[in-house]
């Protein structure tokens, strides 16, 4: 499958890391929309949120899991914004499910 966050996920395209363990990838997003902004991505492809189920889940409570440490790692200290876009009308770009974790700097009241 040609998907660009499965091969960051194995390797094949390098990314900034902030994290990463067997489940998941944290890394900074290459056109940052805040002081600080990193993505969470599942190593396991899944397309976006609407393909979250009961058998992968576990990744996913994974990855919230993690996000206040990757937030800390990243040197987000005083709160941060998680978002994910999911399909055309929320303008999902890449097609392999991700965390936007912003923070950094007082972000928009707006979140749309
Ligand atoms: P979305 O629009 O929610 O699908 O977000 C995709 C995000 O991936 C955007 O914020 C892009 O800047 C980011 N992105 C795309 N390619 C890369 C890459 N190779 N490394 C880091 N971030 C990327
Ligand atoms: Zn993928």
């Amino acid at each position: 499958m040609d998907c660009i966050f499965c091969k960051i996920a194995n390797g094949e395209i390098p990314s900034n890391k902030v994290y990463e363990d067997d489940k998941i990838l944290a890394f900074y997003d290459l056109n940052p929309q805040a002081k600080v902004h990193v993505l969470v991505i599942p190593k396991n492809h899944i397309s976006c949120a609407d393909e979250i189920n009961e058998a992968n889940c576990n990744d996913i409570a994974h990855i919230f899991v993690k996000i206040p440490g990757i937030a800390r790692l990243a040197g987000i200290k005083n709160g941060y914004r998680v978002i994910t876009n999911c399909g055309e009308d929320g303008c999902q770009s890449v097609k392999h499910l991700h965390y936007h974790v912003l923070g950094g700097e007082k972000l928009s009241e707006k979140m749309a």
